[in-house]
Formats: structure tokens, sequence, C-alpha cells
């Protein structure tokens, strides 16, 4: 069986009380024991919520290639391994277009995230003028061919994808299931091609963009859909329980 994740992208959102006091009702709420919570908050609230953090899994949303030197401003894996953080989110839609990061910058981040046994969910996906021109598929496929398909097929097996078309983020307009699913299918098709059906059902492909609790319950019936990265939704410890209830 493939895994349930639902994680919460909590942005440049909150302040250090407001963030532990998230996390704690999250933790108060959490049902499901299958169900993979993870929270991404901004660095500088890491460790307090790791520190409220018991069943709730506590990440990064972003972080620098390099291990330590003179790279003002960033944050390198081992410093977010010391203050508790077990994952990180890797080529965000928004890190890529107002930070521009590139695939090939991303493909860098992968790489150091592996070498330091560090987790990740890569995220992909087309912006509204490729869906407009019906070239999202090659879009996707690109980027992950890019920043992923080098992987071994052990690596590939543990890896977490989101797919998240960026004309769905933030915007309240989601892509209906059928959209939804048809790419995770895709991409669970290129990752069989390019490895093999037992790697490609092994990888946990997340959906992302305005999924709420009241239409994640079909986005996460989709065969193919294992779970969501949740934005606005997820600074609400009710509705992003609820979107955990809603496999
Ligand atoms: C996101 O930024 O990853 C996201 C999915 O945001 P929202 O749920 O707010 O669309």
């Amino acid at each position: 069986m493939r895994r349930k994740i639902v994680a919460g992208n909590w942005k440049m959102n909150l302040d250090k009380v407001s963030s532990q006091q998230l996390i704690r009702d999250i933790e108060d709420r959490k049902s499901d024991a299958e169900i993979e919570l993870m929270v991404f908050p901004p660095f500088v609230f890491i460790d307090g919520v790791a520190d409220e953090a018991k069943q709730v899994r506590v990440g990064a949303q972003d972080f620098y290639f390099e291990n330590q030197g003179a790279f003002t401003g960033e944050v390198s894996v081992g410093q977010l391994k010391s203050v508790g953080a077990s994952i990180a989110l890797i080529g965000h839609s928004e890190r890529r277009e107002l930070f521009g990061e590139t695939n090939v910058v991303l493909k860098k981040k992968v790489d150091a995230a592996l070498a330091s046994a560090f987790d990740f969910i890569f995220c992909c996906g087309e912006p509204l003028n490729i869906r407009k021109t019906g070239r999202e598929f090659d879009y996707v496929k690109v980027q992950l061919e890019e920043s992923l398909f080098h992987l071994t097929p052990e690596q590939m097996s543990n890896t977490i994808i989101a797919y998240e078309p960026i004309w769905a983020i933030g915007t309240g307009e989601t892509a209906t299931s059928q959209q939804a699913e048809d790419m995770h299918a895709a991409i669970r098709s290129w990752i069989s091609e390019k490895y093999d059906s037992n790697v490609a059902e092994k990888v946990a492909i997340l959906y992302g963009g305005s999924c709420k609790p009241d239409n994640a319950k079909e986005l996460f019936a989709c065969k193919n859909v294992d779970g969501g990265l949740i934005g606005g939704a997820a600074l609400k410890a009710d509705d992003f329980i609820a979107i955990a209830n809603s496999f």
C-alpha cells in the first residue's frame, strides 16, 4: 500500500508564539496513525515547532545546497537537522518563480539532500500559460527529467513528489480531480518507463493547489493521488486535520 501524506506549507506566515500554538493544536487533534502529517514552518520557527511536535514531522520550506561557508542568508541541510527538521520542500513554485530557482539548481538541492540522508518533497507544476496551450505534460516531465531522474531506483522509491499547478496555488481555483489524476498518472507512468513499475508504485505523489476540507475527499479518492501539500488551509488546525481525515 502506498504512503498517505498530508503536508502543511506555512510559507511566510505566523510568529514564534502562533506557530507553536498551531503545532500544539494539530497534535491535539491528530487522529489516524496511518496518515503521515508534516508541517513546514519558516526557518526561524522550526526549532520551537519541533520542540512541540510529537507525531507530526517538521520540515523546512527550502535550503541551500552547500554545507557551510560564505553564503549570506542561506541555511544548510546540516543546520536544519540540528534544529529538528527531517525533511524539506525542494522547488516550490514560489521559489522557482520569485527567486529564480532553475531545474539545474534544484538538482543540486536534491543531491545535497541525498548526500545528507535528508528527505524531501520535490515540487513540480505548470504555469497557466503552459496549461492554456496544452503543454502541461511536457513541461512537468522536463522538470522531473532535469532535477530528479538521475536518482538510483532506491532513491527514487523513497521520493515524495508534489504536483502543484501554479494557476491553482492560493487562487481558490482547484484542479479538477480528473486534471489532478491525469497528471499524477502521467508522472507515475514516466517513473515506470525510466525505472520500473515497482519503483513507480512506491513513489508518493501529492496534489497541491487550493486543497481544502471541502474538495480534499474527491482529490484523495483518485487512484494516483497519495495526499496533499496544503498552503492556506494548513494555517488552521481544524482545516488541516479535516483535510487529513478526508482519506
Ligand atoms: C502551496 O503553496 O503549496 C499551496 C498548495 O498553497 P494553497 O493550498 O494555498 O493553494
